[in-house]
């Protein structure tokens, strides 16, 4: 049976509402009490450690012995789309409920199959390089309008091809990691000179986050083939943005320092094989891209995305958008070509930021910026306070998930709490 069937069943109990079937299968990095970090599977509540797995020799990776007892799944990743599956498959296989082989073996269970509430959960991946993309035309046309007005929303370049910047891979970190406030060069639109201070206007961005497994080199170009076989899985991503310092210092190059002091991403990268009963059309491209940028394959997914905002010193999370990736303009594979058409050289580790997932509804917007219109509109919280953007001790929260027929195939959370600017 092939590991997507939604007719397989582990061993493993696994709740129709988890993230984690055993059609998912997303590869995390964690460690418990004080061992090293490696690599490892999530599966309902447990998570199945694949170092144990493979050092017993149920996972046979030729050569590549001790290849996830390591804290990245980058020596993974770097052996390529036949091994990814290959192993997916084996692990599917390991984890059925018909098969004896680690159902039966107490000890092993005892040792590789680990609660993961008791289990520290890590960056996933060493980030080689960050790059985020402004994807949807909804949150560029809305952005748009309040930084440039109307007749001046969408620039000209927008609808031929995906507007990108290189941000930071230095700051991006694992969700529950900490979010200090930033700090930067202000100046609004009454003062006549920049002040430098702490960010007043904080916001996050609700983004799917691309890992790259594949290298391709300088000087080289990538077909929509060789980009999707590039792609090893998603996360969720939240791109912190500092509205305050972003306005002031974008023009003429872009975002510099109101995005790269954080980017948060989800513990569990799942694979794009997992994902393929949910592809679908994104929405029609018009005028048609340039040749390179032509795609025939459905290369976006219907995947449900909302945000969650627990006020500080609230109890009672409020949910801020509900919008789904199917959205996206330009799709991730279109984004990955598109990088690396001038000869760019493309890493394994690189993350690919899709850009701020917005949809043509008021519930459907990725961003506090959109969401408050500028802070004209503010979301109310329960204690009675009001948020425009986000004070310090706040909590914000985005889940995933495609679902499947009795099943989703999830993506956890990526969370994130402010903190005072030091
Ligand atoms: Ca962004």
């Amino acid at each position: 049976m092939h590991p997507n069937d939604p007719a397989l069943r582990s061993f493993i109990d696994v709740d129709p509402t988890s993230d984690f079937p055993i059609q998912n299968l997303p590869y995390g990095v964690f460690s418990i009490a004080d061992t090293s970090p490696r690599v490892g599977v999530a599966i309902g509540d447990f998570v199945l450690d694949l170092a144990a797995i493979e050092a017993e020799g149920l996972l046979d990776l030729g050569s590549n012995k001790g290849i996830f007892a390591q804290p990245s799944i980058n020596a993974f990743m770097a052996l390529g789309p036949k091994v990814w599956s290959s192993t997916r498959a084996r692990i599917s296989a390991l984890l059925r409920h018909d098969n004896p082989a680690l159902r039966d073996n107490d000890a092993l269970r005892a040792r590789a199959v680990l609660p993961r509430k008791e289990l520290a959960l890590h960056l996933p991946l060493a980030v080689a390089g960050f790059a985020d993309f402004y994807s949807s035309k909804e949150h560029a046309t809305n952005v748009g309008i309040m930084f440039r007005g109307k007749d001046n929303a969408l620039q000209p370049n927008w609808l031929h091809m995906p507007i990108g910047y290189n941000g930071r891979a230095s700051t991006v970190v694992v969700s529950g990691t900490k979010v200090p406030r930033p700090r930067g060069q202000l100046k609004p639109p009454t003062a006549e000179v920049p002040s430098f201070g702490p960010c007043k206007r904080l916001d996050f961005e609700l983004e799917l986050g691309v890992v790259i497994g594949q290298a391709s080199p300088m000087g080289g170009m990538l077909t929509e083939a060789q980009a999707e076989e590039s792609i090893f899985g998603f996360t969720l991503l939240n791109d912190w943005s500092a509205r305050d310092i972003q306005q002031w210092e974008y023009v003429p190059l872009g975002p510099f320092l109101g995005k790269s002091f954080a980017t948060s991403i989800s513990p569990w990268i799942v694979t794009r094989e997992a994902l393929e009963p949910f592809r679908v059309h994104g929405p029609a491209q018009e005028p048609a891209p340039l040749p390179y940028l032509q795609q025939r394959g459905a290369n976006n997914y219907d995947l449900h995305l909302e945000v969650n905002l627990l006020g500080a010193g609230t109890s009672r999370p409020v949910r801020i958008s509900t919008t789904n990736s199917k959205l996206m303009y330009w799709s991730s594979v279109q984004q990955l070509v598109h990088q690396a058409s001038n000869g760019c050289a493309i890493d394994v580790g690189d993350l690919l930021g899709s850009g701020t997932i917005s949809g043509p509804e008021k519930h459907q917007r990725g961003s506090l910026l959109e969401i408050s219109w500028n802070g004209s509109e503010p979301v109310e919280m329960p204690d009675g306070s009001k948020r425009s953007f986000l004070e310090d001790g706040d909590a914000l929260t985005m889940r995933g998930w495609c679902q499947g027929d009795g099943y989703r195939v999830g993506f956890g959370e990526v969370e994130g709490t402010i903190t005072p600017a030091v």
